[in-house]
């Protein structure tokens, strides 16, 4: 329920190797708006073109690209990945321009960030408009096409081996008050 008032675009991380954590999307999927279903979406580029469209044209299975409302889900919302939900209308990434999500080694949130196509990092909106003022060449690039919002991580798709930081409770209290508990 949660997941359709975020919205309904979603890319996710893989588990491949459950012992070692992925921390990078490899798959990008969307709700369909009728059926709620989850869709796959082969490439970034198409995905954020949905994302940045969401308000205006919900998505909803496409019977011209051969999805229609009775075919089964592509993918299942369940803990063996784990879910980021995206914002609703982040604009699409600017020609050139790479936009970075990395999901923290505690997997408490992810971060956002832009590569320019000079291969630049750039961590807010004041880098752009600095990067923007000495390369004139890309004095067409819109600010407001950059958003650093980044996904929500979805508590219940985390996997239970992450080590999740917990103010005020260091890893050997944690230790100490398991050790007092047996
Ligand atoms: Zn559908």
């Amino acid at each position: 329920m949660a997941l359709k008032e975020q919205s309904p675009a979603t890319p996710k991380t893989s588990r491949k190797n459950p012992r070692v954590a992925a921390r990078s999307i490899d798959t990008y999927t969307v709700q369909c708006n009728k059926c709620s279903k989850w869709r796959v979406i082969s490439t970034e580029e198409e995905y954020e073109e949905i994302r940045s469209k969401m308000k205006e044209s919900p998505y909803v299975c496409d019977r011209k690209l051969g999805i229609s409302w009775d075919d089964p889900a592509d993918i299942e919302y369940n803990a063996t990945r784990t879910w980021l939900i995206d914002r609703p209308s982040i604009p699409k990434t600017p020609q050139g321009f790479k936009r970075s999500l990395v999901l923290r080694r505690d997997f408490s949130r992810m971060d956002a960030y832009y590569f320019t196509p000079t291969g630049k990092k750039l961590r807010t909106h004041n880098e752009i408009a600095a990067f923007i003022e000495t390369n004139p060449k890309y004095q067409d690039v819109k600010l407001s096409a950059f958003n650093f919002t980044p996904p929500k991580v979805m508590e219940d798709t985390i996997p239970e081996h992450v080590v999740r930081k917990i103010p005020s409770i260091g890893k050997s209290n944690k230790k100490k008050a398991l050790k007092d508990s047996t």
